[in-house]
């Protein structure tokens, strides 16, 4: 075999949060060669809900691929106990991953520094003092630096400490055509239909996205959670459900270290997803969006990719760890944290600031601490009570 081609950076994986990694190097004048073994448009399981906080990353031609503005949510436990949510103003968007990573591949490839490399599988990574070599079907790369954006099924991250104490949970997803009665613009959870989890609902344009997402590895059973859902779900009845697929999810909640002196990871290829919601789309473009940036600077002036590992340890990990204490009881304890967070306006209010990245999820920890007396009584006053609806931000209710 020849020599190894040698680039300034490879980056492994070109979903959000590669392609967004390989932006920023390009940008800053450095070359790229980012692989990934799919060719795009390629079907990602994924639901495709946007929370406000993408909302910095849906600039230019991505905000045109936004399907569906959330204005409601309906939160159920069972047929007695259930909240709806109205907001005037938006609660989050719904996209479609094919095309949303699609758009993000041309974006990057956009840039001639940028070159892609698709439909090869990188087969391990090996660092030495000097670099990284990338093996891959197509032979071997050579890099100074390696982003690791491979996802939950990726290589990368066995190269880096921890890998084997990641933590995993798993989704099981679908898509169907929606009958005539059909949500709008509204999201459904439902948080008895799979264990340690919940099932969604989410409207597109053309169809839902609907499926269970389960806090823990392991889930026997779940096909069947899913058929259940599909029969007795009533925005599911007559819809015809399509292309169903499970899939690990590896989860934030733990301070694994994301780097090492030439490679750091990205996105769920880091365990960058929320334990709680299940939402790693707004990590994975913010996580490349530093990666690629921690890189350039790397590169350019020598700055220790520590850099990296320490922001994402403050601003993300350590947040995600109070979600994951958070999942723990909710999960555990589905039927008195539906009472707690969704049956009364405040909490509902507070949930929705932490999903836009208005308030961070320890500071939500102690609200509900704060309150929880009061709250207490609540529950018991609530417990024997029936479907009512919650208003956010001032918006109007639905019929
Ligand atoms: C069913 C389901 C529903 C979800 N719903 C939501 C949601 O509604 N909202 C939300 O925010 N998050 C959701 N998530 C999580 C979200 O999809 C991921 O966290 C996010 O896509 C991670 O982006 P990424 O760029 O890190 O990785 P990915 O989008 O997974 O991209 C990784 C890329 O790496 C490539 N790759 C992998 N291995 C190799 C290899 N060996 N060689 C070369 N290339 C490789 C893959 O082909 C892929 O293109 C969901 C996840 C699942 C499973």
């Amino acid at each position: 075999m020849g020599r190894a081609e040698v680039y300034p950076v490879i980056v492994v994986g070109a979903g959000v949060a590669g392609c967004r990694a390989a932006s920023v190097l390009a940008r800053q004048g450095i070359e790229v060669l980012l692989v990934d073994e799919a060719t795009f448009p390629r079907w990602k399981p994924c639901a495709g809900g946007l929370s406000l906080k993408v909302r910095p990353y849906l600039d230019g031609p991505l905000g045109d691929l936004v399907e569906t503005t959330v204005r409601g949510a309906w939160l159920v436990l069972d047929e007695e106990r259930r909240t709806h949510l109205r907001s005037a103003d938006p609660l989050g968007w719904m996209v479609h991953r094919e095309a949303f990573d699609l758009a993000h591949l041309e974006l990057a490839g956009s840039d001639p520094r940028v070159q892609a490399l698709l439909g090869v599988k990188v087969l391990g990574i090996h660092e030495h003092a000097g670099g990284v070599v990338v093996e891959t079907r197509r032979g071997e790369f050579l890099a100074e630096a390696v982003i690791g954006a491979d996802g939950a099924r990726g290589v990368v991250s066995r190269a880096v400490p921890g890998h084997d104490s990641r933590l995993l949970g798993f989704a099981y997803e679908g898509e169907a055509h929606p009958p005539s009665q059909r949500l709008q613009d509204e999201v459904y959870f439902h948080f008895r239909a799979f264990p340690w989890g919940y099932g969604w609902i989410f409207p597109k344009a053309h169809h839902y996205s609907l499926g269970g997402y389960v806090f823990g590895r392991g889930q026997p059973g779940i096909k069947e959670r899913y058929e259940e859902f599909c029969r007795r779900v009533p925005w599911l009845q007559e819809s015809r459900t399509y292309r169903t697929r499970g899939h690990p999810v590896v989860m934030g909640g733990d301070l694994r270290r994301l780097h090492t002196r030439r490679i750091v990871l990205a996105g769920e290829a880091g365990g960058l997803v929320d334990p709680l919601t299940g939402e790693g789309i707004y990590y994975a473009l913010r996580s490349g969006d530093l990666a690629g940036r921690a890189v350039a600077a790397f590169l350019q002036r020598g700055t220790p990719l520590e850099t990296y590992g320490d922001l994402i340890r403050t601003e993300m990990q350590e947040e995600l760890r109070w979600a994951r204490l958070l999942a723990h009881l909710f999960y555990r304890f589905p039927a008195w944290a539906f009472h707690v967070l969704f049956r009364t306006r405040q909490p509902c209010r507070w949930f929705a600031a932490v999903s836009a990245g208005h308030l961070p999820y320890s500071h939500l920890v102690r609200r509900l601490l704060a309150s929880a007396p009061e709250r207490l009584t609540g529950v018991f006053r609530q417990a024997a009570g029936r479907g009512e609806r919650e208003s956010l931000a001032g918006g109007a209710e639905s019929p």
